[in-house]
């Protein structure tokens, strides 16, 4: 197979031909039976999220494997790493190869487990983590993401247990007594409003106190969804002394602000903008961005947290925290990175796609676009701009907080090891 005409990273014109899910020849005015027509798109090496909620097993109301996957081939994802907070909880070798098995059966991507830190996420006793680790799933990551592991020396031993396979601790930076019933950010507008505010301070003792952690035990760190600029220079400083630390930030942590929950153009306190760690401020954002231009912050991870209506189109107090991603992510990313002039293609490839992958330690995706590399591809046309409907959506929810805004960008189309699934938009 050939597409045609494809930027690669933004760059000339050129063709791409693929033979068993490899990339044979990089060149101009290649020719073949088979060819797809790229229209000028540009070509990124396909997307890796690390931090996706699947909900299977458990919670199929919200999202399932199956589904899940199209919704991330559609936003251009070759990869993602399923978070272990399913029910039951993803902390035996067990349900990760349940997870693993369903992702090789639907194949709109990959699908890589991550393990739970903890039994049952409960914060008390370590899970089987090297047997997870063993397992056909090949668990890498670790996190009990949706809790934070507050107990020091349960993450003292996690840090040093996941070193002997070369493991990762991502974690959920959330000190759970300074966020006891927190609702939105802790400032201006949570004061205004009279909500309980969620303290930029919650998260930022954590990360520093991790960062600590992996030092003394020189073990690998990494921190989810950063979303604070106190976070930033807390993870600028660690970085500066040579620590094994990656970072990640949300698409809407770069765009969005708590002002929404008070006044939106879909009214006050709707609870689609209800998000944890909360949204932030503007400077939190501005801070975020440029973190994320410098390389202090790694990558951009889309925490896609599909809820059904009945979870979120509730009074705000009661709404479940957590918004869908993975199909509006490279547009939000554009928008708040690429128009702003602080990354090009490139940039994005690194944080979107290779840094992802060399964190998550997948050989087979992340990989620069050339001849003997997989042939996992996205197309993206960044010239048109569209209105956001939710009803197209490949999730089975639909609580997007970009409902009806008109963003740059369009994934054209998605190919796994050769074979698409997407084109033309569609899934295929
Ligand atoms: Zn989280």
């Amino acid at each position: 197979m050939i597409i045609k005409n494809v930027r690669i990273l933004g760059g000339e014109p050129a063709d791409i031909r693929i033979a068993d899910g490899v990339i044979a020849e990089i060149g101009p005015a290649l020719d073949g039976p088979e060819a797809v027509d790229g229209a000028g798109a540009i070509a990124l090496p396909g997307l890796v999220d690390l931090h996706t909620h699947l909900r299977e097993p458990g919670r199929e109301d919200a999202e399932t494997v199956q589904t899940g996957t199209q919704s991330a081939a559609r936003g251009g994802y070759t990869a993602v790493h399923a978070m272990a907070n399913t029910s039951p909880v993803a902390d035996t070798a067990g349900v990760v190869e349940q997870v693993w098995r369903l992702g090789r059966e639907f194949a709109h991507c990959d699908v890589h487990p991550v393990g739970a830190v903890t039994v049952g996420l409960e914060g008390r006793q370590l899970a089987e983590l090297g047997a997870m680790a063993d397992s056909a799933a090949r668990v890498r990551v670790f996190s009990d993401d949706g809790k934070c592991v507050d107990d020091a020396v349960l993450m003292r031993r996690a840090l040093e247990y996941v070193k002997a396979f070369d493991g990762v601790i991502a974690q959920h930076a959330q000190e759970p007594r300074l966020t006891s019933g927190a609702q939105m950010n802790e400032g201006v507008v949570s004061g205004r409003l009279g909500l309980t505010g969620w303290p930029a301070v919650a998260e930022e003792a954590i990360i520093a106190r991790d960062c600590l952690l992996a030092a003394h035990v020189g073990s690998r760190l990494h921190v989810c969804h950063v979303s604070t600029a106190g976070s930033v220079e807390i993870i600028r400083w660690a970085k500066s002394k040579g620590w094994n630390i990656t970072a990640e930030v949300t698409p809407h942590h770069l765009l969005l602000t708590d002002d929404l929950v008070e006044e939106s153009p879909v009214g006050a306190y709707n609870p689609i903008y209800k998000v944890n760690p909360p949204l932030r401020t503007r400077a939190d954002v501005e801070a975020l961005r440029a973190a994320l231009a410098d390389g202090t912050i790694d990558i951009v991870a889309t925490d896609h947290a599909p809820h059904p209506v009945e979870d979120k189109e509730t009074e705000w107090s009661a709404a479940a925290m957590g918004m869908v991603g993975l199909e509006t992510a490279l547009s939000v990313v554009q928008e708040a990175m690429v128009e702003t002039g602080l990354l090009d293609w490139a940039g994005i490839a690194q944080r979107m796609s290779v840094v992802p992958a060399r964190i998550g330690r997948l050989g087979g995706h992340g990989r620069p676009l050339e001849a003997g590399a997989p042939a996992n591809i996205t197309l993206y046309d960044p010239s048109v701009r569209t209105k956001v409907d939710p009803a197209a959506f490949a999730s089975k929810s639909r609580n997007t907080p970009y409902e009806g805004m008109t963003l740059p960008g369009r994934v054209v189309a998605t190919f796994l090891r050769g074979r698409p699934t997407v084109l033309e938009g569609k899934l295929v």
